[in-house]
């Protein structure tokens, strides 16, 4: 019979050509268990269509959906010196580094892009899980700053979608220090007027939730996402309590007024756009200086401008214009999570 599986196979295998099937046509949903085929997955952008589970998106996936027409621009971002501390456990950090590049085809876990949404100028740092769990490391941290100044370079809006683990444990002390690094990062795109939006995707933990993932001026979350620092596990075994269900999941954070909104994926784009257009009409607000406003207006009455008052509007009319908008949609959001939260106390 050897000559039928050396020689036979062999001839009709060239003769048909190799079975050109991929062998992950079917995916199961991890929360309702049931199988999602591939193409039904790709329509419905990583959501179950059967429970509205959201699984996690690849980086690429998530930019097409996000920018217009799936047009986007990618930024390389700074280098940084790899593997400082000759960090070792089962494997070499530095073929750890090596093989998560090879399989995300990204240089960190971080990527920083600009585009449109909806016509209106962003730039996005988003992480990708892939990359050893999204860790922060000094390449994350980089790259945030990276992205915050494009963003202010190009008066637009920066928005961070995390999806990390925490701090890059590789990096010890180094990966912490990127918590106030990318503090100072966002905090750069605030000097300067701009909306800073979080859209936390699962997981949110760690290290990033820690800084600038929960230091936005908007902060919205994917449906079902877990947020929090330290796991379940952990609190449980310090605390010694049992916690409530659902603890540290989007819905969660919502009901007791850490997160402003939890917006599913399909709708993202959209509540993007509304937001960057109330935020950055504020913006525009400020345009003229609010003490040539007073001596136009005073002008139009024939008024005299004394010097006093007309610091005082600048001062008012300060308040009044850039976090009115922002207050504006958190006090509209806040109060629906204080009332949502007020029978649970
Ligand atoms: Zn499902």
């Amino acid at each position: 019979m050897n000559w039928l599986t050396n020689w036979v196979r062999p001839k009709i295998k060239a003769l048909v050509g190799e079975a050109d099937v991929p062998d992950n046509l079917w995916h199961k949903c991890p929360s309702c268990g049931q199988m999602i085929f591939h193409r039904d997955l790709d329509a419905h952008i990583n959501v179950c269509q059967h429970c509205g589970h959201h699984l996690r998106i690849p980086l690429a996936k998530r930019f097409e959906h996000l920018f217009d027409d799936g047009v986007y621009t990618k930024i390389e971002l700074p280098r940084v010196k790899i593997d400082p501390l000759k960090f070792r456990d089962k494997k070499r950090y530095t073929d750890r580094l090596k093989e998560a590049q090879a399989k995300t085809d990204t240089g960190d876990a971080i990527v920083v892009a600009h585009g449109k949404i909806k016509g209106k100028p962003v730039v996005i740092a988003a992480f990708n899980f892939q990359f050893m769990g999204g860790s922060m490391g000094m390449a994350v941290g980089e790259g945030m700053l990276a992205a915050s100044r494009l963003a202010v370079m190009q008066k637009a809006p920066l928005i961070a979608i995390p999806s990390s683990g925490g701090a890059r444990m590789q990096e010890g002390i180094l990966s912490l220090m990127q918590m106030p690094r990318t503090t100072i990062a966002v905090e750069e795109v605030k000097e300067a007027g701009l909306p800073y939006i979080v859209l936390m995707t699962d997981p949110t933990t760690g290290g990033v939730s820690a800084s600038f993932a929960m230091l936005g001026d908007i902060h919205i979350a994917e449906p079902g996402a877990q947020i929090g620092f330290a796991g379940r596990r952990v609190i449980e075994q310090t605390v010694r309590e049992t916690l409530p269900e659902g603890f540290q999941t989007a819905e969660y954070l919502l009901e007791h007024g850490m997160i402003d909104l939890v917006v599913p994926r399909s709708e993202q784009r959209e509540t993007l756009a509304n937001l960057i257009g109330l935020l950055m009409d504020g913006v525009k607000a400020i345009a003229p200086p609010p003490a040539q406003k007073a001596k136009d207006a005073a002008a139009d009455l024939d008024i005299p401008t004394p010097e006093k008052p007309s610091t005082d509007g600048d001062k008012d009319a300060k308040a009044d214009t850039k976090p009115a908008a922002k207050s504006d949609e958190n006090s509209g959001e806040k109060s629906g999570a204080k009332s949502g939260a007020a029978p649970t106390e």
